[in-house]
């Protein structure tokens, strides 16, 4: 009796092992980029009211409550590194994408190839969590030029929810397309990222050409979406870390707004 006892205690902690270890999201893609984690992070520890304070803020950038925000507030940055690089930032975006395919189930691809999903990609369906490691999680103001270094590095791991989530839309007959903030001169950086962690057969890849230079990302990316509405595609999903990925005109019937704490774009 007390072997079986001694079994399905076994079995339980194996069991909950398990789970713990299937909950937590990889970032890092199919080849083995893992992410370069600071370790002083675990062991940092984050005053009580501080913790509270920066969870607050968080939840009121997520929701868009703070509007536009320049900087994490000083206190809240060891709290936004632990956020990013601990089990929650991956929790909250598989939760997220959880609802999205429930949602994307319950429709009836037409089959006509016009049933469309639009991806953002920075945080989206790439992590820059790599960059902002060295450059103070979203503390620090951000640099153009040495953020386009890394671009051209080609480098960004998957967040490999969305790049599950991503071939499941396939699978279930959409046309997926991605719209970005990034350049054109960034194409070919970009597509070589892509491919590299996994990701395939997008319809097609908007980035910011000459005439969308100095347009607010909100305006530009509702242009392009009206530009598929206007060719016949029902934009059903749209998933995107900012507002100004979601909306603005030509809205997607659902929109997926996935967390970022670490910089706003209006
Ligand atoms: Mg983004």
């Amino acid at each position: 009796m007390a072997s079986i006892q001694y079994v399905v205690i076994l079995l339980l902690i194996t069991f909950k092992s398990l789970s713990l270890s299937q909950s937590r999201l990889q970032i890092s893609p199919e080849t083995d980029h893992s992410l370069p984690f600071n370790p002083i992070s675990i062991n940092r520890e984050i005053p009580k009211a501080d913790a509270s304070y920066c969870d607050s803020w968080r939840l009121s950038v997520e929701t868009n409550n703070a509007g536009a925000w320049v900087q994490i507030p000083e206190r809240c940055v060891d709290f936004v590194e632990e956020y990013m690089t601990g089990d929650k930032y991956s929790s909250d975006i598989e939760v997220a994408s959880e609802f999205a395919s429930e949602y994307a189930k319950t429709i009836n691809v037409a089959g006509g190839g016009k049933d469309a999903w639009v991806f953002d990609i920075d945080e989206t369906l790439l992590s820059n969590v790599p960059y902002y490691q060295v450059h103070g999680f979203g503390s620090e103001i951000f640099d153009e030029n040495s953020f386009n270094e890394w671009v051209d590095l080609a480098e960004a791991p998957a967040l490999q929810t969305s790049l599950r989530f991503y071939k499941e839309l396939q699978q279930l007959g959409f046309k997926v397309f991605l719209l970005t903030g990034r350049s054109e001169f960034q194409r070919n950086a970009t597509e070589k990222n892509l491919l590299h962690v996994g990701y395939r057969n997008w319809e097609r890849l908007f980035l910011r050409g000459p005439d969308d230079m100095g347009k607010k990302a909100s305006v530009y990316k509702s242009e392009k979406r009206k530009e598929l509405e206007d060719e016949g595609y029902t934009i059903h999903g749209s998933s995107g870390d900012q507002w100004s990925d979601l909306l603005g005109f030509a809205v997607a019937k659902r929109s997926l707004k996935l967390p970022n704490p670490m910089y706003y774009i209006a």
